[in-house]
């Protein structure tokens, strides 16, 4: 387990696919959350990153008194519950709930998280791309396509992570 290194992970539009027909409407109901779609291959390949680093999920929640709890399901549903889980209140900076102590790595499918993220020293991004999200934004670091099977994501990531490292 490299000790130095925490890489973090979204959910909704990463692990969780995101669904474009619903309504914002719809996403404020109890149960919303925990019955997204899975993304199978990036959840394997978060499962066979965790036997490695230090993985953490890492979402925005609604503030509401059901949407934390409907992800904690879906995790746990899709065999992700072992993981730590940190949730922030939506439009708040992903950065403001981590530990600074480490090499922090973020793979998030919206840009603006991203380019948040590596405002500060020491925290590196990687855009997930999903097939919805724009791949002509403003990111112009890592990107992981979406499309890949779970050994192909998982080799990716850490050829990145070790990029990183090296760097
Ligand atoms: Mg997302």
């Amino acid at each position: 387990m490299n000790k130095n290194i925490k890489l973090y992970i979204d959910m909704d539009g990463c692990l969780a696919k995101w669904n474009t027909d619903a309504s914002i409407e719809e996403t404020f109901e109890p149960g919303y959350f925990a019955g997204l779609e899975p993304e199978e291959s990036l959840i394997d390949a978060v499962k066979m990153l965790a036997q490695e680093y230090d993985v953490s999920i890492l979402s925005a929640v609604y503030q509401d008194n059901h949407s934390a709890g409907d992800k904690i399901s879906w995790l746990k549903k899709n065999g992700l519950g072992f993981l730590d889980t940190i949730f922030v209140p939506y439009g708040e900076s992903k950065q403001k709930y981590i530990n600074h102590d480490y090499t922090s790595i973020l793979i998030d499918d919206y840009s603006k998280n991203l380019e948040e993220w590596v405002l500060t020293s020491n925290c590196y991004g990687i855009k997930f791309l999903n097939g919805i999200n724009s791949t002509k934004g403003q990111w112009t670091g890592f990107m992981i396509p979406g499309k890949m099977n779970s050994q192909a994501l998982y080799k990716t990531i850490r050829g990145i992570v070790s990029e990183i490292v090296a760097a």
